[in-house]
């Protein structure tokens, strides 16, 4: 299949162009489009044949259910039903915004959309874009991130070409990304509501808005081994090719730690990269240091992440060691995804010194 590759940054201005994307959405094609948290690749989420080709376009597995992209709050009512207020009130606040609610499911949404489950993720995306598409699609875009499922959701158009060209009808290249994470995910069918994916939207936030929020235990306890509530988060995920392993502890110890480490390594032949604060970057040896953000800067950091991930991939690194960032804030979501693509390898410094 030949890919369209097309250039929008403002809806207005490429009007034709998403009225063309549009109408690929509703004959059943596949479109990927930027949102305010990753790009998104885009399917009609009432249509089960759109659904099954995301699957087999991102080789997802299919017990791992998309995200329902609505562009007004009167959809909300189409596809979920017995919505409960905590539901309107995170609405209110947050939509249109990175923040995805899991709620039952109305009969007009196959189980292909939500991989078999009575309950429908649903998200309304804060870019004008993908509000512009999802209007003229016919108002439900079922979009997982177009990424090739397990390699990190992509920040820009060129990596979901890479990952995608060939395999679906159109990709819409609206720049970089403004935030680079995925959305947090709330589960407002339980009380109180539950976090399982943290995402921009943090703890704190939610709990101005809702009360109390609880936590999915299997994301907090990850040692426990329990499957999360998110089918999604129990996949590994956002992984570059090389070896990544976290270092945690007081920043000189670390920067000498992952020295030693990358040291040893281009000794044995191989090629070795650091995510690095702008504030440590030039302590490193390592062939490749990327910089995430100045230390502290969960913005930046939470931006940069994925395209670091996938830098070290076109640049051949085998091994790659990383600071651990903040955990508080928008860090719980940084640090969630930073553990994930480790695989959970996380070296403690700080222990061993206690
Ligand atoms: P992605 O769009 O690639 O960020 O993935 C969507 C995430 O939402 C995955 O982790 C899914 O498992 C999760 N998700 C989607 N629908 C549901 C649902 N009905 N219940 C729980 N998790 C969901
Ligand atoms: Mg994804």
């Amino acid at each position: 299949m030949e890919t369209k590759i097309v250039t929008v940054q403002d809806a207005a201005l490429g009007e034709n162009i998403l009225v063309e994307a549009g109408e690929i959405l509703r004959k059943g094609g596949l479109v990927a489009f930027p949102t305010e948290t990753v790009y998104g690749l885009g399917g009609d989420a009432l249509n089960p044949e759109s659904s099954k080709k995301i699957y087999a376009a991102k080789g997802r597995p299919s017990d791992n259910p998309l995200i329902v992209h609505i562009c007004c709050m009167e959809d909300l009512q189409k596809i979920a039903v017995e919505i409960p207020k905590e539901a309107y009130a995170l609405a209110e606040a947050f939509w249109p915004g990175p923040m995805t609610m899991v709620l039952k499911k109305s009969p007009l949404v196959p189980y292909e959309t939500t991989g078999g489950l009575d309950t429908v993720a649903v998200r309304m995306p804060n870019h004008p874009v993908a509000l512009a598409l999802i209007e003229k699609s016919g108002g439900f875009i079922a979009a997982p991130s177009a990424n090739t499922s397990g390699r990190p959701s992509p920040t820009s158009a060129k990596y979901v070409e890479e990952d995608l060209y060939g395999r679906i009808e159109m990709i819409i290249d609206g720049g970089f990304v403004g935030i680079g994470l995925e959305s947090t995910i709330v589960d407002v069918t339980v009380t109180p509501p539950q976090i399982l994916r943290p995402g921009y939207v943090t703890e704190r936030m939610l709990q101005q808005v809702c009360g109390q929020v609880a936590w999915d235990e299997a994301i907090v306890h990850v040692e426990s081994g329990k499957a999360p509530r998110a089918p999604g988060m129990k996949y590994r995920h956002y992984a570059p090719k090389g070896e990544l392993v976290v270092v945690r502890g007081e920043n000189k110890r670390v920067v000498d730690y992952i020295n030693q480490c990358t040291d040893a390594a281009e000794s044995a032949g191989e090629r070795t990269g650091v995510i690095a604060t702008r504030e440590n970057a030039s302590l490193y040896h390592a062939k490749v240091v990327h910089v995430a953000g100045a230390a502290g800067d969960e913005e930046e950091i939470a931006r940069n992440l994925y395209d670091i991930l996938r830098r070290f991939d076109e640049e051949g690194v085998t091994r790659i060691y990383s600071e651990e960032f903040s955990s508080d804030g928008l860090g719980q979501a940084i640090m969630n995804r930073l553990l994930k693509a480790a695989g959970q390898r996380i070296v403690d410094l700080s222990e061993k010194s206690s």
